[in-house]
This record gives structure tokens, sequence and C-alpha cells, in this order.
């Protein structure tokens, strides 16, 4: 398959870029259960493609990160890169493809990076003008040896180091980030917190996420929008704690278990809600 064939495929999918690199480039980056995942999905891999997808719909105020307000982008590209991977099927019965997005044993910034995909950014962001850093990647698992060239690994962003001094929760140091300083980890969290991670969220503007580390970033200053359906249409920019309040979890699960914020129940975003102060049926 030839690179404009490829180009064509991922546009398509509504990917706004992609890359690929040898499976056994990738190997260096993953440990030993992740390459038996991988190798059981896909029996002696070869090639890993990686794409990116955008989800911006400009700054619009609300609780949730940017990335949660629309369809779960799990469900979004395991669905448009099953079907660049049923078109690949097609083309070459032979062989196997199989796709992932986020739950995948791939590591998907490392692919994306030694597939030349963009720039790395400092905060660990794959950033991709005009389409800043507001992007998802998903790869496409293959044991097709692919006959096309290597790109040059993504070079490093300027390092200006505005989302490192931003941070809110000193996640992010020159040369390191500590999760378990990251307000984006810690709204995920589930269960009683640590008072000090408790009080990093009582001060958080979201429910959900934290977006400090991209909005300062200067390659998103007038980031292009996606023209994703699944990612502009039904949003929700705002949870209030009436909405998760009183529901059980199957309730929860039927009312937004096609949205990303939902993936650990009600009871992370309830215990948010209360160290932020809000109580059911005093908001929204
Ligand atoms: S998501 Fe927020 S807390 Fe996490 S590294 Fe970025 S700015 Fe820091
Ligand atoms: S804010 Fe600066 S250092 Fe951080 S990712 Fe963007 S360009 Fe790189």
């Amino acid at each position: 398959m030839t690179r404009a064939e490829l180009d064509d495929l991922f546009r398509t999918s509504g990917a706004v870029g992609w890359g690929w690199t040898p499976y056994e480039a990738l190997c260096s980056y993953m440990d030993e259960a992740a390459r038996e995942k991988a190798e059981s999905l896909c029996p002696g891999p070869r090639s890993v493609l990686a794409a990116a997808f955008s989800y911006y719909t400009g700054d619009r105020p609300g609780d949730l990160s940017l990335y949660a307000r629309g369809r779960d982008y799990h469900l979004v590209l395991t669905e448009r890169l099953g079907t660049v991977c049923d078109i690949l099927r097609k083309k070459y019965p032979m062989y196997s493809f199989t796709a992932g997005a986020d739950s995948s044993p791939l590591p998907e910034r490392a692919a994306a990076r030694l597939a030349g995909l963009g720039i790395m950014g400092r905060n660990g962001l794959v950033i991709l003008p005009p389409w800043g850093s507001w992007l998802f990647l998903g790869t496409v698992l293959t044991d097709l040896p692919l006959d096309l060239p290597l790109a040059a690994p993504s070079p490093d962003c300027m390092g200006c180091g505005r989302c490192a001094a931003a941070c809110p929760g000193g996640a992010l140091r020159e040369t390191s980030f500590d999760p378990e300083r990251c307000l984006s980890h810690l709204t995920q969290k589930k269960g009683e917190l640590p008072p000090e991670q408790a009080d990093r969220i009582r001060t958080h503007p979201l429910v959900w996420g934290c977006d400090v580390c991209q909005r300062v970033c200067p390659y998103n200053a007038a980031p292009r929008k996606t023209e994703l359906p699944e990612f502009r249409e039904g949003l929700i920019d705002d949870l209030t704690p009436d909405m998760v309040e009183g529901l059980t979890n199957r309730q929860f699960k039927e009312r937004f278990g096609d949205r990303a914020f939902a993936w650990r129940g009600p009871a992370p975003l309830r215990r948010n809600f209360a160290l932020q102060g809000h109580a059911a049926g005093t908001d929204g």
C-alpha cells in the first residue's frame, strides 16, 4: 500500500494525521506484559500505525475537561479505526489488523513519536499544528510489513516551560511528571483521597480532568476546530451534582455510558463535587 493510499484511508476515517513505526522499534517502550498482550492480539506483529483525531470545539465554559464533553473517544476511535481495519483486511486478507484507543497495550505517544507524528510537548502531549494538542491518539497493530520510508522521530516542542509554570498541582517539572499531583489523574482516582490530594481538588475549577497545561501552550493559541460530529454535537459542558446524585450505577451508565467521564462510575464525580462544596439541589 502506498503512502498516498494510506493518507486517503486515514483522511476518510476523520484522522488529522497518521504515521507508522515498525513494531520492533516500539517494543523497547513496552514491558513484558504489554508485549505479551499485543502479541496475543496480533501474533507476529510487524507494524504499528498511529493516528490522531482532533476534538477541539472552541474555548467553551464548563466544568468538564474539553476531551470529556463529547462522545467517549474510546468508542469513536475504535469505530473509526475499525473501519480502517475492515478496509485493510479486504485488501490484505492474509493479515491481521487490530484497532486500539487508550486501552490498548501499545504506548500510543511513543508510537506517535517514533512515527514522526507531530511534535512532542514537554507536557507529554502530542502537538499537531494547526490542531494543537487537543487530540486523541489511536493505533492499528498489524502483522503486515509496511514497505514505506520511515519518518524521523517527532521533534520536541519549543520548551517554553509555560505548561510546567502553570501546572496547578506541581505535577509537571522541568524533566519529570508526577501523576499523583496531576489534577487530571486525581479527579479520576477512585475512593477517599489523602488530605493533600483532596485539597488540590477543592480549589480546582473542573469536576473531571484538567486542561491547564494545554490552555497555556503557545501551539494551542488558535487551534483549528474538529470536524467530527461525535466531538461537536450533543456536548455536555457542565455536569451538576443533581445530574449524578441519586442514580444507581446502572442508571448512571444508561445515562452517561457513552461519555469518557463515566468510566469510573458516579462515585469520583460525587466526591469531587462534595470536595468543591457543591451539594445536589444547590447547583444547576
Ligand atoms: S493536566 Fe493539569 S495538573 Fe496535570 S500536568 Fe497538566 S496542568 Fe498539571
Ligand atoms: S507550554 Fe511550552 S513547554 Fe509546554 S508543551 Fe507547550 S511549547 Fe512545550
